[in-house]
């Protein structure tokens, strides 16, 4: 087995990097990585772990480089170029790693610009243009921008993500195209390096000098020369991103690429995927940000209907307004229906149950006349037989919210459990408008002939709507893959439209290049990359000498690939199923043959489409927000779990190193299991590689110290007073770090002598409230029992003044002891002492269960672990049970005050004439609980509660207790969460969790309270 590699090779450790690497890869990667570590700063990755997270990109490919650098600076990057042209190791360009044809995936050295490389070097906002390092997301940029009333608008799918370098590199194009054109249309010049190391600046070809001139000259000529093979061959719509742009010289495109007919050489380098030159900055077009949008949601009874009225409501943009039109079809409502958080948003965009919707959009300054265009619209649909299809959308929030729900759209269709999977390999063909309808259908067609269908979804205003066909990769998926591309690629001639419309050529179609084009520019373009890049460095076999698609030896899962058996410790076997391509309904649980019985099926899911990557709402991943490390983030995580249960990290599997180095920092905020859109579930993952990882090496003292505070809390508070002694005293403090890594400079939770279980707060007896009107169960965990047993006092109160009988859940049989839900074993992989208490808990609760009484809980980590990880205990319908009638005490709250029950509370609340913040704890965001909180503290007077856009607070259970994990915690907190509580002095800081309670204790010395509380303080009680 391979030795495990220190995380990074640093520039100290430069001098045994060659030994450490040429060890475990070979002689070249050794002394590249000794190079790269004694005369760059940037970092050094060479781990299997690392090569193996930047060997996949959103494509089906998986090819594992030689190594992974990330320059700090530009001048890095170079001396990287220059070291890897000294030892013949090709170089891979890469953003961030969202291409769908595997263009940033290779043998080679992966050089990842987003970490560092991603400043604005400059921006005009006169002239309105801005110059930009590769490595900067859209969305970041825009952030920027948006202050001076600018933004680029090649807005693509993934702005969160994506960078201009990678847009560039692919000839990325957005949603709205229609109006402001692809990234070649709005790319103004770019400095680049090509392959001998020459920084270029690529720009206006008439006012270009040197060897960028030379260069510009030779291609020219090559395009003087072929100009009846370029008028004959390329495709004469918007939407063509495949080979080089010759036609910059000829222009073939529907739109041209300069406003005054002149030729940018910068325009050569955009859509050659790395393989020209590295792109040092970009010069780039800027747009004025429209003042106002207006949408109108189309709604369609058949599909063909809409297809067919793409090019009636295109010429409604005559006069500039119309900016876009895309296209969501039945499946892709269906699944967002069934998407949490999606739904709400689809509902409002429905009329019945259409077929297909149509999403247009007209942006402008005037609002009056976008308005005039909606009535145009409307009438058009009139005209064309729909009157009364369109639902008018103003406003720019509900806009908002439809476009977050189109712009997921893949995603949402890749949540398809089983080995079938959509795959893109066709999914951006573009044709003319008029065809449109009648080539959507015979492409349906196709798929239903190879017992499959696509869902298809996007850009009809340019004639490119996405579609994925499902095929099953590890069985046939490859041949089927070539027969239905085969087809794809007559359709597309016969309609004379763009094979590679939007993705970019890559791995994947490459080899259709010679049949798009013709052999002439196909030879032109082999010499294009020959004068840039003699030494075939940049990104080899891609756009010229490209591998057949197919080729199984490139793919993530190819035939051969297999799953380690695993013996897991919770209930995977919901992922283990598999599908029917053409109706998608899937097989029973446990059916899917997966050796790992749905634990690698469910890792699988993770299809690198790099969503989490995103840093603006929602909580996925707070780690990665704080490191940008790929394997610091879901993705990462994902794709590491992926290579051990598979074995390409070893025979160790999950209690492999890189694993745990992998999930270091992951502090379970279930934050992708709500956001990710297939549903990746890391908190959940994680224990399964703690259950497997501490089995094999161990529990630590602190590990049983933390999962046993249940056992041990009603001994322990007897002590309170010496316990506590350690908050007090720096020895004691500097003592429990060393021994057992707590750190010193956390206040630990305060132990009560008088707690809520020995505080004679007696609830109504088990028989009372089975015989009550208005029964409820309080839940009262551990933490707010031992610790803060004022909330728990304050929540047995609030429900009683609400009318409440109220018990107070406790062991059967057990002379009153307290109940635990298991979440402090799982957090240290106990998983079996886990199941021991969710079994006693489940025992103790099942006649209140049965009799159809709500239980309420008020820690969220602890109520929550009810409905997600005892479901997945073996319990079977008992613990299905309990999780449907589990509430947190708002959520039971806001129920009961929709069904009109708190009458009485309301009368009793008492005003509150002070602001009240909110932070939602990340397992109550990951269950949709967070408004239920905001609703019920809306039922005191005066109350308006802001919520704070956080993420994770840092805390997350005992992990910011950790010495080595207090920085990564504190910046966790300082991202959002400490700012915002301290820009508001005079708020209540209202938190449920008691680790967000004390992190915001420790980083902005202020005092959050539980909402019950905050509720009991206004009924007048402590
Ligand atoms: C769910 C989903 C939705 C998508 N939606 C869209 C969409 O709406 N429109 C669209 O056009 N695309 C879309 N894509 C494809 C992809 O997101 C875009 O092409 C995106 O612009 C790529 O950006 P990136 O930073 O991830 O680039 P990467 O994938 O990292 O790289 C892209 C290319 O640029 C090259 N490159 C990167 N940096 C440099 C550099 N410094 N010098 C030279 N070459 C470089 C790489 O080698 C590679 O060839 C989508 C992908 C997914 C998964
Ligand atoms: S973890 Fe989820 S969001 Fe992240 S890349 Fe994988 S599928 Fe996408
Ligand atoms: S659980 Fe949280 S920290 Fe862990 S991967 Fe998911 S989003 Fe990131």
């Amino acid at each position: 087995m391979n030795a495990p590699l220190p995380l990074t090779v640093t520039r100290e450790g430069a001098g045994t990097a060659y030994d450490d690497v040429a060890r475990v890869s070979n002689e070249v990667a050794g002394r590249l990585a000794q190079r790269l570590a004694r005369e760059t700063r940037g970092e050094v990755l060479f781990t299997p772990g690392d090569r193996g997270r930047y060997a996949t990109d959103a494509s089906i490919y998986q090819v594992m480089p030689v190594g992974v650098f990330l320059p700090r600076t530009a001048e890095d990057a170079r001396i990287a170029l220059d070291i890897c042209r000294d030892l013949k190791v090709p170089v891979v360009p890469r953003g961030g790693g969202t291409s769908q044809c595997g263009q940033t995936v290779g043998a080679g050295l992966v050089i990842d610009f987003s970490k560092h490389v991603r400043h604005v070097l400059q921006v005009d906002a006169e002239a309105r243009t801005a110059t930009v390092e590769p490595g900067i997301v859209l969305d970041h940029l825009n952030a920027q921008l948006k202050k001076i009333g600018l933004w680029y608008p090649v807005d693509v799918s993934t702005a969160a993500q994506a960078t201009l370098g990678g847009m560039a590199g692919n000839n990325s194009c957005g949603s709205r195209s229609i109006a402001y054109g692809n990234m070649v249309h709005n790319v103004l010049g770019a400095e680049a390096w090509t392959s001998d190391g020459a920084l270029h600046a690529f720009g206006r070809f008439d006012e270009s000098t040197g060897a960028a001139r030379l260069l510009g000259e030779r291609v020219r000529d090559l395009a003087a020369a072929l100009r009846p093979e370029i008028e004959a061959h390329w495709p004469k719509v918007l939407r063509r991103v495949a080979g080089y742009n010759l036609d910059v010289f000829h222009n073939q495109n529907e739109r041209p690429y300069t406003a005054d007919g002149s030729v940018n050489l910068a325009h050569l380098l955009v859509g050659s995927e790395g393989t020209l030159a590295l792109t040092r900055s970009l010069k780039l077009r800027l747009s004025e940000l429209p003042r106002a949008k207006v949408l109108g949601v189309v709604n369609f009874p058949t599909f063909y209907q809409a297809m067919d009225s793409a090019q009636h409501i295109v010429k409604l943009g005559g006069d500039g307004t119309l900016t876009a039109v895309e296209l969501v079809d039945r499946t892709m409502i269906e699944l967002s229906l069934q998407n949490p958080a999606f739904a709400p948003t689809v509902r409002t965009a429905l009329i019945g149950e259409p077929d297909a919707l149509l999403l247009v959009e007209f942006a402008g300054n005037d609002k009056a006349l976008l308005q005039r265009k909606l009535r145009e619209l409307q009438e058009l649909m009139g005209d064309l037989g729909l009157p009364g299809a369109v639902v008018l959308m103003s406003e720019e929030a509900p806009q908002k919210n439809l476009w977050e729900v189109r712009k997921a759209g893949l995603n949402i269709m890749m949540s398809l459990k089983g080995d079938g999977k959509p795959v893109s390999f066709i999914e951006d063909c573009a044709v003319p408008l008029q065809h449109l309808a009648e080539y959507t259908d015979a492409l349906t067609q196709v798929f239903r002939r190879h017992g499959t269908k696509g869902t298809w979804y996007a850009h009809a205003s340019v004639g490119t709507l996405h579609v994925r066909p499902i095929l099953d990769m590890r069985r046939n998926g490859a041949p089927e893959m070539r027969r239905i591309a085969e087809e794809a690629a007559e359709l597309v001639r016969k309609y004379k439209g763009a094979y590679s419309g939007e993705h970019g050529d890559g791995l994947c179609r490459g080899e259709w290049i010679r049949w798009q084009f013709g052999p002439a520019i196909d030879t032109a373009f082999g010499e294009i990359k020959r004068l840039f890049d003699p030494l075939d460095l940049l990104s080899p076999r891609r756009i010229v000498n490209p591998p057949r698609m197919d080729d199984t030896r490139l793919m993530r899962f190819p035939p051969g690939y297999k799953v380690i058996p695993l013996q897991p410790a919770l209930d995977w076997s919901g992922w283990d199923v598999q599908n029917d391509p053409a109706t998608e309904r899937t097989t029973a649980p446990g059916t899917g043959g997966d050796p790992a019985r749905g634990f690698a099926k469910a890792v699988e899911m993770c299809n690198n489409n790099g969503h989490c990557r995103k840093f603006d709402a929602g909580t996925m991943c707070p780690s990665y927000r704080v490191t940008r490390d790929e394997q610091h983030l879901t993705r990462g995580r994902a794709n590491t779990l992926r290579l051990a249960v598979s074995g390409q990290l070893g025979p160790d599997g999950l209690a492999s190193e890189e694993v745990r180095d992998a999930l270091d920092l992951c502090v379970s905020c279930k934050g992708c299991k709500r956001d990710c859109p297939t549903g990746v579930d890391m908190a959940r993952m994680k224990i399964e590689f703690l259950h497997a990882d501490r089995r094999k090496n161990g529990w630590s003292l602190k590990d049983r110290l933390v999962a046993r505070l249940p056992d041990y809390a009603a001994t322990a508070s007897r002590f309170a007073g010496v316990l506590n002694l350690r908050n007090r005293s720096g020895l004691l403090r500097a003592l429990g770090e060393k021994v057992l890594g707590v750190s010193a400079r956390r206040s630990l939770p305060e132990w009560q002598s008088a707690h809520f279980f020995n505080s004679g707060v007696h609830g109504a007896s088990r028989d009372e409230v089975l015989a009550a009107d208005r029964p409820v169960v309080l839940f009262v965990d551990t933490f707010n029992g031992f610790f803060e047993s004022a909330n728990a006092k304050a929540a047995f109160d609030v429900l009683r003044a609400a009318g409440y009988t109220v018990h107070v859940a406790a062991k059967k049989g057990g002379g009153g002891q307290h109940l635990c839900c298991g979440r402090t074993f799982l957090a240290s992989g106990m998983v079996d002492e886990a199941k021991a208490k969710a079994g006693e808990l489940l025992a103790a609760l099942q006649p209140f269960v049965a009799r159809g009484i709500a239980v309420v809980g008020l820690e969220p980590s602890c109520l929550l672990t009810l409905r997600d990880e005892m479901t997945a205990m073996g319990f079977g319908e008992p613990a299905q049970a309990l999780a449907r009638q589990s509430l947190l005490l708002e959520e039971f709250l806001a129920r009961e005050a929709a069904a009109g029950r708190l009458d009485a509370l309301k009368q009793k609340l008492r005003p509150l004439d002070q602001p009240v913040l909110v932070h939602g704890h990340c397992h109550q965001k990951a269950f949709g609980a967070v408004s239920p909180v905001l609703e019920v503290l809306q039922l005191i007077p005066g109350v308006q509660p802001q919520l704070i856009e956080s993420s994770c607070c840092g805390m997350a259970g005992s992990f910011g207790y950790e010495a080595r994990h207090h920085a990564v915690s504190m910046q966790m907190a300082e991202l959002s969460l400490l700012p915002a509580v301290r820009s508001a002095p005079e708020a209540v800081v209202v938190a449920d969790g008691t680790s967000c309670r004390h992190q915001i204790h420790d980083g902005a010395e202020r005092q959050a309270v539980h909402a019950a509380v905050l509720l009991a303080r206004q009924l007048g009680q402590p």
